[in-house]
């Protein structure tokens, strides 16, 4: 099995599953983690696929896959009600459409984007496309995983970067893993699950130098999050002509993950190479790409769901503060913090109070990752987390 847990750990899991209960699991207000030598092993946790085998009930509090409950917007709505009609037509026009919007905003040439449902089948298309026996990847560890666990699958090795004392990605030594069997290096900015950042003209010349050698896969997928996307994406890197995809959603701040519209943009020759490795624009559906149309870079219903999350994400912070809990503060709609037993049992022990969180192990600590959702849901957190502190 291409996993992080082991075998045994699985097993743990499954009989969890099985027996009746169906879910697995300011200033760094500071929790002192710095990489151990048992880090290197990698971190814990339940990959994407495993995850989402799981049934998962009916929750008062949704708050473990990192969606937006403020979205989609009404725009987007009403597209989806008026292109019922013509949904009987493949969208290949408003596909175009689409790509027009995003090559205008960019500055882009159409030739440089690729569309799909998500951005899901792009991760995969290029970890099918770059990562053959023999060959390896090269990620931040705990990040997320859905590419490198795809690499796994076509036998390719997963080398593992441990994050900095500061839980960010340490660009130097992910530099220095970087061996002759390495045809990617993904990075996720801001991390998943960890939600911090880089810092952006690191990233930049990392980029610059480490793309010369080998293809770096930037995920964005979380940037809209970010007060000044613009200056910290890729996208100006890709511009100049280096070798590097960004990979973008509509699933986080758009509210669209489970209308599926995603895309890359990369060097023209690139996007030839990859398109079918993925499942690109067949994937998409026609009123999905219609709602993206009427929201893309639509300020207003951008601005209030940030605004949104930042008030339920302060009141999580307040929640964990006055618990005596500390967490890594975040740059996404997502928060990380150390809990005080063990993660299989705090995340079971949520669930039976309808609250939906995830966990992880590394550093020798577990930490639960939680997503920012209403207000309602934040509130049901902070009862039952109450109850278990
Ligand atoms: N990249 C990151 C970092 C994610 O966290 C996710 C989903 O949670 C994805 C990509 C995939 O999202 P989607 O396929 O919905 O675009």
């Amino acid at each position: 099995m291409a996993s992080s847990m082991s075998r045994r750990d699985w097993l743990k899991a499954s009989t969890l599953l099985t027996s009746g209960f169906t879910f697995l699991s300011g200033p760094l207000t500071s929790v002192a983690a710095p990489a151990s030598p048992a880090n290197m092993e990698g971190s814990k946790f339940l990959t994407e696929r495993e995850f989402y085998r799981q049934e998962i009930p009916d929750l008062k509090a949704r708050l473990f896959a990192n969606e937006n409950p403020f979205g989609p917007s009404d725009k987007a709505k009403q597209a989806i009600i008026d292109s019922l009609a013509k949904s009987y037509q493949y969208p290949f026009m408003d596909i175009a459409a689409m790509i027009d919007k995003i090559t205008a905003y960019e500055g882009l040439k159409p030739n440089m984007v690729l569309m799909s449902s998500g951005s899901s089948p792009i991760l995969h298309g290029a970890a099918n496309y770059y990562c053959k026996p023999g060959d390896s990847v090269v990620t931040a560890d705990p990040s997320y995983a859905d590419l490198p666990t795809h690499a796994e699958d076509f036998k390719a090795k997963w080398i593992k970067v441990p994050l900095t004392k500061e839980f960010s990605l340490d660009l130097d030594a992910m530099e220095k893993a970087i061996d002759s069997t390495t045809k990617l290096v993904y990075i996720c900015n801001p991390n998943n699950p960890t939600a911090t950042i880089v810092d952006a003209a690191k990233l930049k010349d990392f980029c610059e130098r480490v793309s010369k050698k080998v293809m770096v896969f930037v995920d964005e997928a979380y940037i809209d999050y970010l007060p000044d996307p613009e200056k910290t994406t890729l996208i100006e890197s890709v511009k100049k002509g280096q070798n590097i995809i960004v990979a973008r959603t509509f699933s986080k701040l758009y509210g669209f993950a489970g209308l599926r519209i995603g895309y890359m943009v990369a060097q023209p020759k690139t996007v030839e190479l990859l398109e079918p490795y993925c499942v690109g624009r067949i994937g998409i559906s026609g009123p999905s790409i219609k709602a993206a149309i009427a929201s893309y870079r639509d300020k207003e219903f951008l601005a209030e769901a940030l605004k949104k999350t930042m008030a339920s994400k302060e009141f999580l912070y307040k929640t964990l503060k006055d618990e005596g809990y500390s967490y890594i503060p975040s740059s996404a709609n997502f928060v990380m913090f150390e809990i005080k037993m063990d993660g299989q049992r705090f995340v079971n022990e949520m669930m039976k109070r309808g609250v939906g969180v995830r966990f992880w192990e590394f550093n020798n600590k577990h930490w639960c990752r939680i997503s920012i959702g209403r207000m309602d849901e934040m509130e049901a957190f902070a009862a039952a987390f109450k109850e278990l502190s």
